[in-house]
């Protein structure tokens, strides 16, 4: 079989994208895609909107949709259709939109350019395993891809469960087209008969991800380099349903300073911490503006309407931009050192005026205010960045350095994948470690007090933790860990076994 590349061009009207999956925090990569996808619609007199990705059901939540919405527009980055605002190919949320997959899905079985496989988890499970004990990259084998069309006809009438997966070729090679790296060539022996509807009938990222850019008459589809690898799959299937495919352009990663991928564990990444710390959300579109591209006057500071104005979606420089905090907040210093005093009041204001957050505090401190001023000694680390603390702040006459280390690694392990940040949630969580470690939660505890409120005596902490947000305890957590030296790699290893072993916290309180 071959595919026709497609060419890095097209007469459509430009119609760009931003499709998040609501599976976690606001991320700044989901800022930076949204920002060129943006940046580039506008500058060709196009449209840009959003779509939300949530065809993996157990891991996206209507709380990780909102701050995600949230974020983008706080930043500054609007839509011109989605799941808020509607349009003319609304619903803009693939979980609302499984019938048109379904549809989808059958045309192409129809065609026989999909098969059902009705292979269980434990045959693909003992397949991948014997893959990998002769040294080969685990894929399906094609075991029901020649299943005769009625015994495959009958056996679903039957009711006997299975996916529809796509056919690929096994020989030959895929030649894409993408804007920014001329002709990327895989060979189609990498790529895999990729699953399109699950069991359960709903579509994977891969099917529901191409349907939609057609029906939403997507013109470019820039996004992450971490997705050219899916490009011959989605090609293949733009192939097989006989539709125009958008023009492909993989964006490079956001890398931390040592060169990895941006990660949690080393950099923030959360746009709520961003903006919790007193970012502008100017100054950090700004820098997410010079991540790989640089302005045809090579200005530092620039506003979205001046990159518009010039935008080139060919200034994109491949090598991985560092996402670098000192530079960030450097640029938003020379931001700020612009604005009149009357302007930057007005900014403070605004940035410290979050209701649901100033009530939550309230809340907290009333029983133990005497003045309003107390407010500030009480509320004061409710607002801060990081706590000014050191390893002696965490003495304790019971736990060693060693072990607070331990209990906090493990507290941000356990929070960062809560499904929802609920004080429920957080104090099932702590209670639950303490427990495990049989520590008394009275000792327990005591370092978090630090960690969140740098002070030994504070507001009920895991209110505070609920209050100041996910982004901003994990980053605290995180920073009371490398005030106290940091976990070597070999005990984070012999931990990270300990972690494995720990039971659900939340099991009691899920049903
Ligand atoms: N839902 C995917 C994500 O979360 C979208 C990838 C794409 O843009 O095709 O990144």
């Amino acid at each position: 079989m071959s595919t026709q590349p497609t060419s890095a061009s097209t007469n459509r009207p430009v119609r760009t994208r931003i499709a998040p999956s609501p599976t976690g925090f606001p991320h700044v990569g989901t800022a930076y895609i949204a920002l060129f996808n943006l940046a580039f619609a506008k500058s060709n007199g196009g449209e840009f909107i959003l779509r939300i990705e949530d065809t993996d059901q157990s891991r996206s939540t209507e709380q990780s949709e909102q701050m995600i919405l949230d974020a983008l527009r706080w930043v500054g980055l609007d839509w011109a259709e989605g799941p808020d605002v509607g349009g003319p190919h609304a619903p803009y949320r693939q979980s609302e939109r499984a019938d048109i997959y379904k549809q989808h899905a059958q045309q192409l079985l129809d065609a026989d350019h999909a098969f059902r496989c009705f292979c269980t988890s434990e045959e693909l499970d003992t397949m991948r395993k014997e893959q990998m004990a002769r040294g080969e990259t685990p894929r399906y084998d094609g075991s029901c891809a020649h299943l005769p069309a009625a015994e495959s006809e009958k056996m679903a009438s039957d009711g006997k469960p299975h996916v529809i997966r796509m056919r690929v070729p096994t020989t030959g090679t895929c030649r894409v087209e993408d804007m920014l790296r001329g002709t990327v060539e895989i060979p189609w022996e990498q790529v895999d008969m990729q699953v399109l509807l699950k069991t359960d009938g709903l579509p994977t990222y891969h099917l529901a991800n191409v349907v939609d850019d057609h029906l939403m008459e997507i013109s470019h589809v820039m996004r992450g380099e971490e997705w050219l690898n899916s490009a011959p799959k989605h090609q293949l299937l733009y192939e097989y349903f006989g539709w125009e495919m958008p023009v492909l352009c993989h964006m490079p990663l956001l890398r931390n300073p040592d060169k990895s991928k941006l990660s949690k564990r080393k950099n923030p990444t959360s746009i709520t911490y961003y903006r919790d710390a007193g970012v502008l959300p100017e100054a950090l579109l700004n820098y997410l503006g010079r991540m790989g591209y640089s302005m045809p006057d090579e200005a530092e500071k620039f506003t979205l309407d001046e990159m518009i104005a010039s935008f080139d979606i060919h200034r994109v420089s491949l090598g991985g931009p560092i996402f670098d905090i000192e530079k960030l907040n450097w640029l938003n210093a020379e931001w700020l050192r612009e604005l009149t005093p009357e302007q930057l009041k007005n900014k403070i204001l605004d940035w410290a005026n979050d209701s649901d957050k100033l009530t939550a505090m309230a809340a907290a401190i009333q029983p133990r205010i005497e003045l309003l001023s107390d407010a500030i000694n009480w509320g004061g680390f409710y607002f801060q960045n990081l706590p000014d603390i050191s390893s002696d702040d965490f003495t304790h006459k019971t736990l060693t350095p060693e072990q607070v280390m331990e209990m906090l690694q493990l507290a941000i392990w356990s929070l960062e994948t809560l499904p929802e940040w609920t004080e429920e949630n957080i104090y099932a969580t702590i209670k639950g470690l303490s427990a495990a470690l049989d520590i008394k939660m009275r000792d327990f505890i005591a370092p978090f007090f630090i960690a969140i409120a740098g002070k030994s005596s504070s507001t009920p902490v895991m209110n505070s933790m609920w209050i100041i947000g996910a982004d901003m305890t994990l980053i605290r957590l995180r920073h009371a860990v490398d005030v106290l030296g940091g976990l070597g790699k070999k005990k984070l290893k012999k931990l990270e076994k300990t972690a494995a072993d720990l039971p659900d916290f939340l099991a009691d309180i899920d049903e």
